[in-house]
């Protein structure tokens, strides 16, 4: 680690995903980059708000039309003001310790480094804000190849069967009891 590694915070990058509950399981994608089960989510996009990138990851991913569930109430309009869904959850995780590091090592460690294959655009941590989602269409799923490697309804006992993380099966196991 070079010296100025305390001083430069990671880099960032806002993510949204969106768990879907149906007769008590949990709908799950394997991730192909990652090689283990997540809820349907990615990189909110310009100009996108929090909870649509979680419905369109999903509809991506899945071929499911989903609309996020709020988890409080959402206040009315006030003028142009407009208040959106809340999420059930917020992280922030590690991405790639790796491209922190290739960055503070760099010659310009300030700009985003984007040498890794695997995360392209630099990717440090993200901050994954995580909503319910519910149907709005019907439940048949076509998956999506090129970014997953399979989908699946989970119980919770069935979450521990399976290759995932251990953050991954809290914030499953909230939205099952949330949606009980
Ligand atoms: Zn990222």
């Amino acid at each position: 680690m070079v010296e100025n590694a305390q001083k430069l915070a990671p880099k960032i990058c806002m993510t949204a995903a969106g768990f879907l509950v149906h007769d008590n399981k949990v709908l799950l994608v394997k991730h192909k980059k990652l090689g283990f089960w997540l809820a349907p989510g990615g990189h909110i996009e310009d100009d996108e708000l929090p909870h649509q990138t979680a419905e369109r990851e999903f509809w991506e991913e899945t071929g499911i039309k989903v609309k996020a569930i709020s988890t409080g109430e959402v206040l009315p309009k006030v003028g142009k003001t407009s208040y959106h869904p809340l999420p059930f959850a917020i992280n922030l995780h590690w991405i790639s310790p790796e491209n922190y590091e290739a960055r503070l090592a760099s010659s310009n460690p300030i700009k985003r480094y984007f040498s890794n294959q695997k995360w392209p655009k630099g990717c440090e941590q993200h901050v994954s804000i995580i909503y319910l989602v519910k149907l709005i269409a019907g439940l048949d799923f076509k998956q999506n190849t090129e970014e997953t490697d399979g989908i699946g309804w989970f119980t919770l006992k069935e979450l521990e069967k399976i290759k995932t993380i251990p953050e991954m099966k809290e914030e499953a196991k909230h939205a099952l009891i949330l949606v009980k």
